[in-house]
Protein backbone atom coordinates (compact mmCIF):
# COMPACT_ATOMS: atom_id res chain seq x y z
CA UNK A 1 0.00 0.00 0.00
CA UNK A 2 1.29 3.26 -0.77
CA UNK A 3 1.75 6.35 2.01
CA UNK A 4 0.79 9.69 1.79
CA UNK A 5 1.41 12.31 3.82
CA UNK A 6 -1.65 14.56 5.43
CA UNK A 7 -0.04 18.18 5.44
CA UNK A 8 -3.49 20.59 6.39
CA UNK A 9 -2.32 23.96 6.79
CA UNK A 10 -2.63 25.47 10.06
CA UNK A 11 -5.86 28.21 8.87
CA UNK A 12 -8.15 25.58 7.10
CA UNK A 13 -11.26 25.18 8.10
CA UNK A 14 -10.90 21.57 8.56
CA UNK A 15 -8.76 21.62 11.01
CA UNK A 16 -10.93 21.95 14.19
CA UNK A 17 -13.13 18.82 13.11
CA UNK A 18 -9.57 17.07 12.71
CA UNK A 19 -8.67 17.86 15.86
CA UNK A 20 -11.60 17.89 18.06
CA UNK A 21 -14.25 16.14 16.33
CA UNK A 22 -16.97 16.06 19.16
CA UNK A 23 -17.00 19.76 19.20
CA UNK A 24 -18.41 19.63 15.37
CA UNK A 25 -20.89 16.12 14.94
CA UNK A 26 -22.40 18.06 12.28
CA UNK A 27 -18.76 19.08 10.47
CA UNK A 28 -19.42 22.56 10.35
CA UNK A 29 -16.38 25.22 9.56
CA UNK A 30 -13.83 26.32 11.52
CA UNK A 31 -12.00 29.61 11.17
CA UNK A 32 -10.26 30.15 7.81
CA UNK A 33 -9.02 33.54 6.30
CA UNK A 34 -11.56 34.39 3.28
CA UNK A 35 -14.69 34.95 5.63
CA UNK A 36 -15.96 38.56 4.81
CA UNK A 37 -17.44 40.79 7.46
CA UNK A 38 -21.04 41.69 6.82
CA UNK A 39 -22.86 45.45 6.75
CA UNK A 40 -24.64 45.58 10.30
CA UNK A 41 -28.14 45.87 9.80
CA UNK A 42 -27.93 45.25 5.60
CA UNK A 43 -26.29 41.92 5.90
CA UNK A 44 -24.42 42.95 3.04
CA UNK A 45 -20.54 41.60 2.75
CA UNK A 46 -17.72 44.42 2.59
CA UNK A 47 -14.50 43.92 1.09
CA UNK A 48 -12.96 43.37 5.33
CA UNK A 49 -12.28 40.14 6.55
CA UNK A 50 -13.09 38.42 9.71
CA UNK A 51 -10.43 38.26 12.00
CA UNK A 52 -9.45 34.71 13.69
CA UNK A 53 -9.82 36.64 17.03
CA UNK A 54 -13.00 37.96 16.30
CA UNK A 55 -14.57 34.36 15.11
CA UNK A 56 -13.39 32.72 17.90
CA UNK A 57 -14.79 35.30 20.49
CA UNK A 58 -18.00 35.46 18.60
CA UNK A 59 -18.19 31.33 19.16
CA UNK A 60 -17.51 31.94 22.80
CA UNK A 61 -19.87 34.17 24.00
CA UNK A 62 -22.12 33.83 26.85
CA UNK A 63 -26.00 34.06 25.00
CA UNK A 64 -29.48 34.04 26.30
CA UNK A 65 -29.87 30.79 24.64
CA UNK A 66 -27.04 27.88 25.06
CA UNK A 67 -23.85 27.81 23.70
CA UNK A 68 -22.53 24.50 23.19
CA UNK A 69 -19.25 24.96 23.20
CA UNK A 70 -19.11 26.12 26.73
CA UNK A 71 -20.26 22.76 28.33
CA UNK A 72 -17.45 20.77 27.12
CA UNK A 73 -15.54 21.13 30.43
CA UNK A 74 -11.75 19.78 29.77
CA UNK A 75 -12.36 19.83 26.39
CA UNK A 76 -13.01 23.49 26.37
CA UNK A 77 -9.66 24.51 27.56
CA UNK A 78 -9.10 21.99 24.42
CA UNK A 79 -10.26 24.25 22.38
CA UNK A 80 -9.16 27.36 23.11
CA UNK A 81 -5.73 26.25 23.70
CA UNK A 82 -6.17 25.31 19.77
CA UNK A 83 -7.95 28.34 18.61
CA UNK A 84 -5.02 30.66 20.24
CA UNK A 85 -2.28 28.91 18.96
CA UNK A 86 -4.27 29.56 15.31
CA UNK A 87 -4.76 33.38 16.25
CA UNK A 88 -1.50 33.36 17.51
CA UNK A 89 -0.43 31.56 14.08
CA UNK A 90 -2.22 34.55 12.40
CA UNK A 91 -0.51 37.31 13.77
CA UNK A 92 2.71 35.67 12.77
CA UNK A 93 2.10 35.42 9.25
CA UNK A 94 0.69 39.10 9.33
CA UNK A 95 4.00 39.95 10.50
CA UNK A 96 5.83 37.87 8.25
CA UNK A 97 3.91 39.39 4.65
CA UNK A 98 3.90 42.85 6.16
CA UNK A 99 7.89 43.66 6.98
CA UNK A 100 7.98 46.73 4.96
CA UNK A 101 5.09 47.95 6.79
CA UNK A 102 6.73 47.59 9.79
CA UNK A 103 9.85 49.41 8.43
CA UNK A 104 12.25 46.73 9.29
CA UNK A 105 14.99 48.77 7.41
CA UNK A 106 15.14 51.49 9.79
CA UNK A 107 15.85 48.95 12.77
CA UNK A 108 19.29 49.42 14.10
CA UNK A 109 21.04 46.11 14.21
CA UNK A 110 20.63 46.27 10.14
CA UNK A 111 21.46 49.56 9.38
CA UNK A 112 24.83 48.99 11.99
CA UNK A 113 25.17 45.18 9.87
CA UNK A 114 25.34 47.00 6.55
CA UNK A 115 27.55 50.06 7.88
CA UNK A 116 29.77 47.26 8.80
CA UNK A 117 29.98 45.20 5.98
CA UNK A 118 28.79 46.98 3.28
CA UNK A 119 27.33 43.96 0.89
CA UNK A 120 23.53 43.81 1.91
CA UNK A 121 22.89 40.24 0.43
CA UNK A 122 25.44 38.94 3.29
CA UNK A 123 22.75 39.46 5.63
CA UNK A 124 19.74 37.63 4.86
CA UNK A 125 15.76 38.86 5.17
CA UNK A 126 16.11 40.25 8.90
CA UNK A 127 12.02 39.22 9.99
CA UNK A 128 11.12 41.35 13.00
CA UNK A 129 8.59 41.41 15.80
CA UNK A 130 7.28 45.00 16.25
CA UNK A 131 6.97 46.37 19.94
CA UNK A 132 2.71 45.46 19.49
CA UNK A 133 3.19 42.04 19.63
CA UNK A 134 2.44 41.01 23.23
CA UNK A 135 5.38 39.24 25.05
CA UNK A 136 7.94 39.83 22.36
CA UNK A 137 11.35 41.60 23.99
CA UNK A 138 10.51 44.77 22.16
CA UNK A 139 6.87 44.89 23.56
CA UNK A 140 8.60 44.19 26.99
CA UNK A 141 11.40 46.74 26.42
CA UNK A 142 8.57 49.27 25.81
CA UNK A 143 6.75 48.90 28.93
CA UNK A 144 10.12 49.01 30.97
CA UNK A 145 11.09 52.35 29.56
CA UNK A 146 7.43 53.82 30.20
CA UNK A 147 8.30 52.73 34.03
CA UNK A 148 11.62 54.33 33.97
CA UNK A 149 10.04 57.34 32.97
CA UNK A 150 7.17 57.44 35.61
CA UNK A 151 10.38 56.88 37.86
CA UNK A 152 12.60 59.80 36.82
CA UNK A 153 10.08 61.90 37.08
CA UNK A 154 7.44 61.10 39.98
CA UNK A 155 9.65 59.51 42.47
CA UNK A 156 9.26 56.05 43.99
CA UNK A 157 5.63 54.78 43.80
CA UNK A 158 3.58 55.04 47.10
CA UNK A 159 1.27 52.20 46.99
CA UNK A 160 1.50 49.05 45.99
CA UNK A 161 -1.61 46.92 45.31
CA UNK A 162 -1.75 43.01 44.45
CA UNK A 163 -5.09 41.68 43.28
CA UNK A 164 -5.95 38.53 43.00
CA UNK A 165 -9.00 36.75 41.52
CA UNK A 166 -11.04 35.44 43.54
CA UNK A 167 -13.14 32.34 42.12
CA UNK A 168 -15.98 32.35 44.43
CA UNK A 169 -17.20 35.80 43.27
CA UNK A 170 -20.86 35.69 42.88
CA UNK A 171 -20.16 36.42 38.65
CA UNK A 172 -19.06 32.99 38.50
CA UNK A 173 -21.72 31.20 40.53
CA UNK A 174 -24.39 33.11 38.39
CA UNK A 175 -22.48 32.17 35.13
CA UNK A 176 -21.74 28.45 35.71
CA UNK A 177 -24.20 25.94 34.22
CA UNK A 178 -25.11 22.31 34.47
CA UNK A 179 -23.10 21.47 37.42
CA UNK A 180 -19.62 22.66 36.04
CA UNK A 181 -17.23 23.83 38.42
CA UNK A 182 -15.04 26.82 38.58
CA UNK A 183 -11.97 25.21 36.86
CA UNK A 184 -14.35 24.19 34.21
CA UNK A 185 -14.88 27.85 33.16
CA UNK A 186 -11.52 29.15 32.41
CA UNK A 187 -13.18 31.38 29.91
CA UNK A 188 -15.30 32.91 32.59
CA UNK A 189 -12.33 33.47 35.20
CA UNK A 190 -10.49 35.71 32.28
CA UNK A 191 -13.66 37.55 31.71
CA UNK A 192 -14.48 38.49 34.91
CA UNK A 193 -11.46 38.97 35.79
CA UNK A 194 -10.83 41.93 33.02
CA UNK A 195 -13.85 43.96 34.09
CA UNK A 196 -12.78 43.66 37.93
CA UNK A 197 -9.43 44.34 36.82
CA UNK A 198 -10.87 47.56 34.79
CA UNK A 199 -13.23 48.70 37.65
CA UNK A 200 -10.37 48.61 40.18
CA UNK A 201 -8.14 50.99 38.03
CA UNK A 202 -11.14 53.27 37.68
CA UNK A 203 -12.27 53.01 41.73
CA UNK A 204 -8.00 53.94 42.11
CA UNK A 205 -7.06 56.61 39.16
CA UNK A 206 -10.93 58.07 38.59
CA UNK A 207 -12.43 57.76 41.49
CA UNK A 208 -9.21 59.11 43.62
CA UNK A 209 -9.95 57.07 46.51
CA UNK A 210 -6.45 57.20 48.12
CA UNK A 211 -5.81 61.22 46.56
CA UNK A 212 -5.36 62.00 43.03
CA UNK A 213 -3.32 59.81 40.78
CA UNK A 214 0.09 61.06 39.09
CA UNK A 215 0.97 58.05 37.57
CA UNK A 216 0.07 54.58 37.46
CA UNK A 217 1.04 50.75 36.03
CA UNK A 218 -0.05 47.38 36.48
CA UNK A 219 0.82 44.14 34.82
CA UNK A 220 -1.30 41.18 34.89
CA UNK A 221 0.58 37.60 35.89
CA UNK A 222 -1.57 33.81 35.28
CA UNK A 223 0.91 31.36 36.26
CA UNK A 224 -0.23 27.68 35.22
CA UNK A 225 -2.78 27.04 37.53
CA UNK A 226 -2.52 29.46 40.11
CA UNK A 227 -5.04 32.19 39.94
CA UNK A 228 -4.78 35.68 37.50
CA UNK A 229 -3.51 38.30 39.73
CA UNK A 230 -2.36 42.32 39.14
CA UNK A 231 0.12 44.00 40.29
CA UNK A 232 -0.71 47.78 40.65
CA UNK A 233 1.89 50.63 40.94
CA UNK A 234 0.41 54.32 41.88
CA UNK A 235 2.42 57.43 42.51
CA UNK A 236 0.29 59.63 44.04
CA UNK A 237 0.01 63.53 43.57
CA UNK A 238 0.65 64.44 47.20
CA UNK A 239 3.11 61.87 49.72
CA UNK A 240 1.27 60.00 52.59
CA UNK A 241 2.08 60.50 56.08
CA UNK A 242 2.01 58.34 58.72
CA UNK A 243 -0.82 59.23 60.43
CA UNK A 244 -2.25 58.50 56.57
CA UNK A 245 -1.14 55.29 56.07
CA UNK A 246 -3.19 54.08 59.03
CA UNK A 247 -6.77 55.42 57.16
CA UNK A 248 -5.95 53.52 53.99
CA UNK A 249 -4.07 50.49 55.22
CA UNK A 250 -4.98 48.29 57.72
CA UNK A 251 -3.12 44.74 58.63
CA UNK A 252 -5.28 44.21 62.14
CA UNK A 253 -8.07 42.05 62.78
CA UNK A 254 -11.40 44.33 61.87
CA UNK A 255 -13.89 44.89 64.20
CA UNK A 256 -16.69 45.85 61.43
CA UNK A 257 -18.52 42.14 61.07
CA UNK A 258 -18.92 42.29 57.39
CA UNK A 259 -15.47 43.31 57.09
CA UNK A 260 -14.01 40.86 59.27
CA UNK A 261 -15.71 37.86 56.87
CA UNK A 262 -13.92 39.00 53.62
CA UNK A 263 -10.30 39.43 55.99
CA UNK A 264 -10.49 36.19 57.30
CA UNK A 265 -11.78 34.42 54.24
CA UNK A 266 -9.02 36.12 52.22
CA UNK A 267 -6.29 37.79 53.85
CA UNK A 268 -4.82 35.18 56.44
CA UNK A 269 -2.27 34.03 55.19
CA UNK A 270 -0.59 30.37 56.10
CA UNK A 271 -1.28 28.74 58.73
CA UNK A 272 2.32 28.35 58.83
CA UNK A 273 5.60 28.18 61.34
CA UNK A 274 4.75 25.46 63.85
CA UNK A 275 1.38 25.13 63.40
CA UNK A 276 1.68 23.45 59.71
CA UNK A 277 5.31 22.67 58.51
CA UNK A 278 4.70 22.03 55.12
CA UNK A 279 3.42 25.26 54.27
CA UNK A 280 5.59 26.45 51.18
CA UNK A 281 5.99 30.00 52.47
CA UNK A 282 8.93 28.29 55.33
CA UNK A 283 12.80 28.71 54.10
CA UNK A 284 14.67 27.10 56.59
CA UNK A 285 12.00 26.86 59.09
CA UNK A 286 10.99 30.60 59.27
CA UNK A 287 8.33 32.26 57.00
CA UNK A 288 9.39 34.22 53.98
CA UNK A 289 6.66 36.53 54.78
CA UNK A 290 7.82 37.45 58.32
CA UNK A 291 5.36 36.25 60.29
CA UNK A 292 4.67 36.54 63.36
CA UNK A 293 5.03 39.55 63.56
CA UNK A 294 5.60 42.33 66.69
CA UNK A 295 2.63 43.75 68.22
CA UNK A 296 3.35 47.67 67.31
CA UNK A 297 1.20 50.13 68.70
CA UNK A 298 1.51 53.36 66.09
CA UNK A 299 2.35 52.78 62.42
CA UNK A 300 6.59 53.54 61.69
CA UNK A 301 8.99 53.22 59.37
CA UNK A 302 11.98 50.28 60.25
CA UNK A 303 15.80 51.19 59.09
CA UNK A 304 15.42 50.31 55.39
CA UNK A 305 12.67 52.64 55.18
CA UNK A 306 10.08 49.38 55.04
CA UNK A 307 6.46 50.25 56.63
CA UNK A 308 6.07 48.21 60.02
CA UNK A 309 1.86 48.79 60.02
CA UNK A 310 -0.32 49.08 63.74
CA UNK A 311 -0.83 45.32 65.12
CA UNK A 312 -2.54 46.52 68.27
CA UNK A 313 -2.48 44.00 71.57
CA UNK A 314 -6.31 42.11 72.36
CA UNK A 315 -6.01 43.75 75.74
CA UNK A 316 -6.53 47.44 74.17
CA UNK A 317 -9.75 45.80 73.09
CA UNK A 318 -8.70 44.95 69.66
CA UNK A 319 -10.53 41.83 68.19
CA UNK A 320 -8.97 37.78 67.69
CA UNK A 321 -9.95 35.31 65.19
CA UNK A 322 -10.71 31.65 64.80
CA UNK A 323 -8.81 30.49 62.37
CA UNK A 324 -9.52 26.46 60.69
CA UNK A 325 -7.31 24.03 60.50
CA UNK A 326 -7.14 20.87 58.50
CA UNK A 327 -8.38 19.04 61.75
CA UNK A 328 -7.74 21.55 64.63
CA UNK A 329 -8.41 25.50 64.73
CA UNK A 330 -6.73 27.85 66.30
CA UNK A 331 -7.00 31.43 67.99
CA UNK A 332 -4.92 34.34 65.98
CA UNK A 333 -4.17 38.00 67.12
CA UNK A 334 -3.32 40.49 65.22
CA UNK A 335 0.20 39.40 65.40
CA UNK A 336 -0.24 36.50 63.04
CA UNK A 337 -0.54 35.86 59.28
CA UNK A 338 -2.88 39.13 58.67
CA UNK A 339 -1.49 40.67 55.21
CA UNK A 340 -1.77 44.55 55.08
CA UNK A 341 -4.84 45.24 53.25
CA UNK A 342 -7.38 48.65 52.48
CA UNK A 343 -10.53 48.38 53.76
CA UNK A 344 -12.02 50.10 51.66
CA UNK A 345 -11.16 47.87 48.34
CA UNK A 346 -11.79 44.85 49.94
CA UNK A 347 -15.41 46.02 50.94
CA UNK A 348 -15.49 46.96 47.24
CA UNK A 349 -14.06 43.78 45.66
CA UNK A 350 -14.47 40.81 48.15
CA UNK A 351 -10.97 38.97 46.88
CA UNK A 352 -7.61 38.88 48.48
CA UNK A 353 -6.21 42.76 47.68
CA UNK A 354 -2.58 43.03 49.40
CA UNK A 355 -1.98 46.75 49.92
CA UNK A 356 1.17 48.25 50.79
CA UNK A 357 2.53 51.52 51.57
CA UNK A 358 6.06 51.67 48.24
CA UNK A 359 9.29 52.37 49.93
CA UNK A 360 11.71 51.84 47.12
CA UNK A 361 11.50 52.04 43.07
CA UNK A 362 13.08 48.34 43.61
CA UNK A 363 8.98 47.50 43.06
CA UNK A 364 8.79 48.77 39.37
CA UNK A 365 11.45 45.97 38.69
CA UNK A 366 9.29 43.47 40.26
CA UNK A 367 6.17 44.18 38.63
CA UNK A 368 8.36 43.89 35.59
CA UNK A 369 10.38 41.08 36.32
CA UNK A 370 9.46 39.25 32.88
CA UNK A 371 11.65 41.59 31.21
CA UNK A 372 14.41 40.58 32.83
CA UNK A 373 13.25 36.60 33.12
CA UNK A 374 11.95 36.49 29.65
CA UNK A 375 8.45 34.59 29.14
CA UNK A 376 8.34 30.55 29.52
CA UNK A 377 9.44 29.00 26.09
CA UNK A 378 9.54 25.23 25.27
CA UNK A 379 9.12 25.37 21.46
CA UNK A 380 12.14 24.67 19.28
CA UNK A 381 12.90 23.80 15.78
CA UNK A 382 15.50 22.75 13.46
CA UNK A 383 16.44 24.88 10.05
CA UNK A 384 19.51 25.10 8.05
CA UNK A 385 21.51 27.92 8.82
CA UNK A 386 21.31 30.34 5.61
CA UNK A 387 23.07 33.40 7.44
CA UNK A 388 18.88 34.53 7.97
CA UNK A 389 17.74 36.75 11.18
CA UNK A 390 14.39 35.62 12.18
CA UNK A 391 13.00 36.81 15.34
CA UNK A 392 9.79 34.85 14.66
CA UNK A 393 11.93 31.70 14.67
CA UNK A 394 13.88 32.83 17.90
ZN1 LIG B 1 4.30 31.93 56.42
Amino acid sequence: MRRRKIVIFSFSKILIQLVIFLKCPRGEDGYTININQVEPGTSNQINKMVSAMSFYAYRLMVRSTENRVLNYRQLLHQYLFDMYAKIEAGRLLFIRLNQKKLRVDEYIHLKDAITNDSDPANHGKLVILPSTFSGCPRNMHEYAQDAITYGRHGGKPLLFITYTFNPNCKEMAQNQTNGQSKTDRHDLVARIFRQKVKNLMNVLVKGQVFGSVKYWLYSIEWQKSGLPHSHILIWLTNTLRLKQIDDIISAEIPTDKNLYNIVIKNMVHGPCGAFNSLSPCLKEGNCSKMHPRQFIKETQFATDGSPLYRRRKPKDGRQTATVKMKSDSVVIDNRWWIAPYSPLLLKMFDAHINAECCNSVKSIKYILKYVHKGSDQGVFTAHSSNNCIDKIFE
